[in-house]
C-alpha cells in the first residue's frame, strides 16, 4: 500500500507534526453559509523561520543530504523566494552550510524588494545569498550550477535543491503525505472533504497530493489554482512529478491527466505581481479570519476560492479545505500593493 511505502523513505523532522485544519467559520458565513471553508495551515507548519509548505518537502531531501554526508544546501528562487528562506533555516538546523542563488523572477520595484521579508531572514539564519539578473523560470539555471560548482571547488560537498524543491526525485513525496494525514484528520473528524484548493507554481505540492489522494480515487478533487502564468509548463510539471512520486510509492497504475487539475483565471497574467482583485482578496481574508495571504500565491488561491464559491462551483454542503501554504513574509516587500 502507497502509504506503508512512503514511511519506508527516511525523514527528518522538521515540522512540528500534523498541521492544524480548522473552519473558517466568518468566510463561510459571509460567501452564503451553504459552502463549508476550512483551511489546513502550512503556514504554522514548523518553528523554523516561521515554516511553509518547502519546509514539509525538505523532510526528505534533508534525510538524503543528511545520509549522503553533505555539508552544504544549495539552492534556487525569486529575490523574495519563501522556499530559499526555508531552506536557509532547514540547513542553519542541521548544522549545513547554505548557498542560495536568488534571480529577478518578479518586476517589482519596491525599495527595499532585495533588503527585507525572506531574503533579511536567509541573512539572518547565515545563508550566503547570491543576487542574480535571470528572469523567471522554474527550470534547471547556470547561476544555480556555479553555485554547486563552487562549493565543490571550496572542497564542500553540496546538496542541490532544485526551485521550490520540485523537480526532484523527492519532491512530492512531502504532499503525499499531506494527503494521508488529510485522511487522518477526516477520520477525527468524522466528514471527508469534496475539494482541496491549492496554489501551484513549480508543481510538487498539488503533484504529491495528487500522488497520495489518488490512492482512495480523489486526485481530481485537489483544485491547483495557478500562479506560475505559464499554466502549460507548471501543468505537465505537476504530471511528471506527480507520475514520478506515485510510482515511487508503489500506486500501481497510471495516473489519468484528468487526475492534474490546474485552473487559469486568477495568476492574473504575471507571477509575482497581484492585480487589485486579488489585492481585495487578500484584504477580505484578513479582515474576516485574521488570516494572512501574500500577493504571490496565496492570495492569488484564496481569492480563486472566494469567486469559485459565489460563482456556484461547489454544490450546497460542501466542505472545502483550503491549503494555506505560508508565504508571509514575503508581503514586506509588498508594502506599496497595500497603500490604496
Ligand atoms: C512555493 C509556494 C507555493 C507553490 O508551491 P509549489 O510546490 O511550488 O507549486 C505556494 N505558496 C507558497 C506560499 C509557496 O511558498
Amino acid at each position: 500500500m502507497s502509504r506503508t511505502k512512503l514511511e519506508s523513505f527516511p525523514k527528518t523532522q522538521l515540522t512540528f507534526g500534523p498541521s492544524p485544519i480548522h473552519r473558517l467559520d466568518r468566510l463561510t458565513e459571509y460567501l452564503g453559509g451553504k459552502v463549508e471553508i476550512w483551511a489546513k495551515r502550512e503556514d504554522v507548519n514548523s518553528g523554523l523561520a516561521y515554516g511553509g509548505n518547502k519546509t514539509r518537502k525538505l523532510e526528505y531531501l534533508a534525510a538524503e543530504a543528511l545520509a549522503q554526508g553533505c555539508d552544504t544546501l544549495v539552492s534556487i528562487g525569486g529575490v523574495q523566494s519563501n522556499h530559499t528562506r526555508q531552506v536557509a533555516a532547514v540547513a542553519a538546523k542541521l548544522g549545513l552550510k547554505c548557498v542560495l542563488v536568488q534571480e529577478h523572477w518578479v518586476d517589482w520595484d519596491e525599495v527595499n524588494y532585495e533588503k527585507t521579508g525572506n531574503i533579511l531572514l536567509s541573512r539572518i539564519m547565515g545563508a550566503e545569498v547570491r543576487l542574480d539578473a535571470a528572469g523567471f523560470d522554474i527550470g534547471f539555471r547556470k547561476s544555480w550550477e556555479e553555485a554547486i560548482a563552487d562549493v565543490i571547488a571550496r572542497g564542500g560537498k553540496p546538496y542541490a535543491i532544485p526551485a521550490g524543491a520540485s523537480d526532484h526525485p523527492l519532491g512530492g513525496h512531502g504532499f503525499a503525505g499531506w494527503a494521508f494525514e488529510v485522511e487522518d484528520q477526516e477520520k477525527s473528524l468524522g466528514f471527508t472533504f469534496d475539494n482541496v484548493i491549492v496554489c501551484s507554481v513549480t508543481g510538487s505540492t498539488q503533484a504529491g497530493m495528487i500522488a497520495g489522494f489518488a490512492h482512495s480515487n480523489r486526485a481530481q478533487d485537489v483544485l491547483g489554482i495557478d500562479a506560475s502564468a505559464t499554466v502549460e509548463k507548471t501543468w505537465d510539471q505537476i504530471k511528471r512529478i506527480a507520475s514520478r512520486t506515485a510510482a515511487a510509492i508503489d500506486l500501481g497504475r497510471e495516473l489519468e491527466d484528468s487526475e492534474i487539475v490546474l485552473l487559469d483565471g486568477w495568476h492574473d497574467g504575471i507571477y509575482g505581481v497581484a492585480s487589485e482583485h486579488t489585492i481585495a482578496g487578500i484584504e477580505l481574508v484578513g479582515r474576516l479570519e485574521g488570516m494572512i495571504t501574500d500577493p504571490v500565491y496565496e492570495g492569488k488561491s484564496i481569492t480563486a476560492l472566494i469567486d469559485l464559491v459565489k460563482e456556484g462551483r461547489f454544490k450546497d454542503g460542501s466542505r472545502i479545505l483550503y491549503a494555506h501554504l505560508g508565504g508571509q513574509p514575503a508581503i514586506n516587500g509588498y508594502s506599496t500593493a497595500f497603500d490604496r
